[in-house]
């Protein structure tokens, strides 16, 4: 097959007219950090989740680090949560001086599983943090039966679950807390960005004090007319606000959020169709209870050669790759510091996993073409002649 011209990416943000024009609007009004753009942003998130309330913040591991400090997580206290995630959320438990224990997945759909959260549950276990991984979500009904079981509290990772529903429910609902990213790669994204979902009206005050500096009122409240420039701060905060220019475009984004989700599926679809009959890699599997994908990623298993030499040759045919992840619990920080128990299926899948290109503006062109270029690498895993 010829070989394409152009760089085919793992990923790129679908930036349309209507969000540049939601963004010069923020800019030409001159309001541009936190203020009425962050507030219907919310709102519209508040209605996408039903969840009673939604801060936003600057990332997601922003959002994590306010999650756990306000449930007061530190020294002592242990969080589960897979080790096949992104580290940021390890990061943040480390940073708090607590220590993350890892529970194992599902190869097939690498979720975290329900009886592998159950059996790392020791007297230390403040919290659980299931990640809604790829775009499927975790399997809630176990997660949050132990849960309730042993007293503890849910965090769901949904950066990748804006989307997501689990059994006809938008996922951000279901643990006490929930953390939505923003970050390009998302199904949305705002640049950078997060928002945490919740129903708690203690949490909900004492997050919004934390996301500023510790300081009651946010600045736009206490610039506006008749406001009061006067603050006083009982606990230090951090500097997680979410500026307005960014809710701008998530807005715009929010409001395509069906259209792009729509036509990941439909790539996703193609994809499988495409591959199906392809030996040496394994689809990813999905969760056997009802739910509504967001198709956030793409991860198949290659079976037949290395990872290694599959992403030198997806290379040569120009086209871009992902890994998704790295296991958490194999890091050196992590090794050294926790020396974590085993987890033969994330150590399975972590040699096998790779994410192809899926973003809604590819074509099924670009679709077909990887495709093609998968059932050529692994017929002639020495290369081509
Ligand atoms: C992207 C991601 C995060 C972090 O999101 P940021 O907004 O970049 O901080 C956390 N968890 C998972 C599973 C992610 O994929």
């Amino acid at each position: 097959m010829k070989i394409r011209e152009d760089f085919l990416p793992m990923n790129r943000p679908s930036i349309g007219e209507a969000e540049i024009a939601a963004v010069s609007d923020c800019l030409r009004s001159r309001w541009i950090t936190t203020g009425p753009l962050c507030q219907s942003f919310e709102e519209r998130f508040r209605g996408l989740t039903g969840a009673r309330y939604a801060i936003s913040i600057t990332s997601a591991t922003a959002g994590m680090h306010l999650a756990l400090m306000a449930l007061d997580i530190g020294p002592g206290d242990e969080v589960i949560t897979p080790s096949m995630t992104f580290v940021s959320t390890i990061n943040m438990i480390a940073l708090l001086g607590a220590k993350p224990i890892f529970a194992d997945i599902d190869y097939q759909t690498l979720n975290v599983l329900p009886e592998e959260i159950e059996a790392r549950i020791s007297k230390r276990t403040k919290a659980v943090i299931p990640v809604h991984f790829a775009g499927a979500p975790a399997d809630m009904d176990g997660i949050m039966g132990i849960a309730k079981r042993y007293g503890i509290t849910v965090i769901e990772d949904a950066a990748h679950a804006v989307g997501t529903r689990y059994r006809g429910t938008h996922v951000g609902g279901f643990g006490a807390m929930a953390v939505f990213s923003f970050h390009p790669i998302k199904n949305i994204t705002t640049g950078e960005g997060g928002m945490i979902t919740h129903d708690d009206e203690a949490l909900e005050k004492r997050m919004r004090i934390l996301r500023f500096h510790g300081i009651e009122r946010d600045a736009w409240k206490r610039y506006g007319k008749g406001g009061n420039p006067e603050y006083d701060i009982l606990e230090p905060g951090y500097k997680y606000n979410m500026p307005d220019m960014q809710a701008a475009l998530g807005i715009a984004q929010l409001a395509r959020l069906e259209t792009l989700n729509a036509r990941r599926k439909q790539i996703v679809d193609l994809y499988r169709e495409a591959l199906a009959d392809v030996a040496g890699l394994d689809l990813p599997g999905w969760p056997t209870y009802p739910h509504d994908h967001a198709h956030h990623l793409f991860v198949v298993k290659i079976a037949s050669m290395t990872r290694e030499r599959f992403m030198e040759r997806l290379s040569e045919y120009n086209i871009g790759y992902g890994l998704h992840f790295p296991a958490c619990h194999r890091l050196s920080y992590i090794q050294k510091r926790y020396a974590p128990n085993p987890l033969p299926e994330t150590d399975r899948a972590a040699a096998r996993i790779i994410s192809l290109p899926l973003f809604p503006d590819m074509t099924d062109d670009d679709v077909l073409y990887v495709c093609q270029a998968i059932r050529e690498i692994l017929q002639t895993p020495g290369g081509r002649r």
